[in-house]
């Protein structure tokens, strides 16, 4: 589908008049056309005019199987006429009681209940609300805090923004929910004490958490919140024993260990869910975008047994919901989705090409601008420095100059990712799970010639 130069245009007017894009500094395209995608196929997407674009963002971390899937079209077409919208309020429906089932057998341990919702912030607001709940609900009213990392991304619901650890993202928005605390992340690049022991440091981090929580007084704490790969700050990996030790001391102070996985599960480290990857047992799992690989919204809370136990017996509720929360389009979808999953064995492509797609990043390690290469599965960043002997910083004006030549540059060489400072200046490089060997070699190449052109803007 290419449209004609008349009507690419009058889409990107309109937009310019009534599309108020999220995240977007709408005063950007004053003089410049909105980009307009018509169509995905694939890793690929193309755009009003005909040009193709290797997606190696996902749309935004989500498109596992990739775009284009005949498969998931058909399950949500046979759904809508179906059944196009039941609420999961005090009845279910097939895909939604199906899909809670699937994704309950896939998880581990007693996380059996599954919690729909619409989106990857709603299931985190979800999990503090239910933290807090439960903890009434078994007699520790005083528990609502919950610890999360600097630098990570929650989602912007005024609960998940306050766990958010971005002061620019919270300040427009103060005062936020009182309750969040904040730890420092696993960033071992810049570690901040033990920096030449990995393990030691991660004892470091994990034990950050423990002092969190005994400064604020444990029984003022619900839980804690972390993903197995803070994508904000660039993909950081946990260190070796780190959620071993995080659910040591949770469990010893009686607070809910809650894995953030909107970005992690279904497949993006070569797993259904990053707790598996890691070998650790949270009480709440919250997922999103991959579980439909985003052909319709939804999201879920994946809940242990032990917390729904209060909310079973006499009258008591977990007084929260939202009106599409577990659609049955998007359940099907979901269904469909892991079905794909199974047949095309996506979890295994991830885990065979990893090294690979690890190797095609390492070959820019030897540039002067790329301090670290770091992540895991198809879920890589790559953290820019200005003096790469001492890890030194860029100015903010240099880090702008930096990044907007690199989006710039990605985006003419039809490459869609993202280069940003949320935190420090990087590049987060998460394609669709069916990507391969020639994919990850474009990507190298095309950064290859960006890097070390942005290198020379700032020596
Ligand atoms: N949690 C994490 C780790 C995320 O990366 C995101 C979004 O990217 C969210 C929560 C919020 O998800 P959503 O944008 O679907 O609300």
């Amino acid at each position: 589908m290419t449209l004609t130069e008349t009507e690419t245009q009058r889409l990107s007017e309109l937009a310019k008049r009534h599309l108020w894009m999220h995240m977007t500094r709408m005063g950007n395209f004053e003089d410049q056309e909105v980009p307009v995608i018509v169509r995905g196929e694939g890793p690929y997407v193309w755009d009003a005019r005909g040009r193709r674009y290797l997606d190696a963002l996902a749309g935004m971390l989500t498109v596992q199987v990739g775009h284009g899937r005949q498969e998931l079209a058909e399950a949500a077409a046979r759904q809508a006429e179906q059944l196009a919208f039941w609420p999961v309020w005090g009845a279910g429906h097939p895909p939604g009681i199906e899909l809670a089932a699937r994704i309950a057998n896939l998880a581990p341990g007693d996380l059996n209940r599954v919690f729909f919702v619409t989106g990857g912030g709603e299931a985190v607001e979800s999990a503090w609300k239910l933290a807090r709940q439960y903890h009434k609900a078994v007699g520790q009213p005083g528990r609502y805090k919950l610890i999360s990392r600097a630098g990570a991304w929650h989602g912007v619901g005024m609960g998940a923004l306050a766990l958010t650890g971005l002061p620019a993202v919270q300040l427009p928005f103060e005062p936020l929910v009182p309750g969040a605390v904040k730890v420092p992340s696993t960033n071992f690049y810049r570690a901040p004490v033990f920096a030449d022991d990995y393990e030691a440091f991660g004892e470091w981090a994990a034990d950050e958490i423990d002092r969190a929580i005994i400064r604020e007084g444990a029984a003022s704490v619900a839980g804690v919140i972390l993903e197995p790969v803070q994508s904000s700050g660039g993909c950081i990996p946990p260190p070796p024993g780190y959620f071993q030790r995080v659910r040591e001391i949770c469990d010893r102070h009686g607070v809910l260990l809650i894995s953030d996985e909107v970005i992690c599960a279904f497949g993006r480290l070569g797993h259904t869910y990053g707790a598996g990857r890691y070998d650790y047992l949270p009480d709440m799992i919250a997922v999103a975008k991959g579980l439909t690989s985003g052909y319709s919204p939804l999201g879920a809370l994946i809940c242990s047994d032990r917390l729904m136990e209060p909310f079973l017996q006499g009258t008591s509720t977990f007084t929260h919901g939202v009106t599409f929360a577990g659609h049955p389009v998007s359940c099907a979808v979901a269904l469909a989705n892991l079905d794909l999953f199974e047949a095309e064995d996506i979890l295994g492509h991830v885990r065979a090409n990893e090294p690979v797609f690890r190797a095609a990043l390492g070959t820019l390690e030897d540039l002067p601008i790329v301090g670290e290469v770091r992540g895991a599965g198809f879920f890589y960043a790559i953290e820019l420095v200005k003096d790469k002997a001492t890890r030194g910083k860029f100015t903010d004006e240099e880090a702008d100059r930096v990044l907007a030549h690199l989006n710039a540059g990605l985006f003419d060489a039809g490459i869609l990712c993202r280069a940003d400072r949320r935190v420090d200046p990087g590049i987060i490089l998460c394609p669709p799970l069916i990507c391969g060997p020639e994919h990850f070699d474009l990507i190298a190449d095309v950064l290859r010639g960006l890097l070390t052109d942005a290198g020379q803007l700032v020596h």
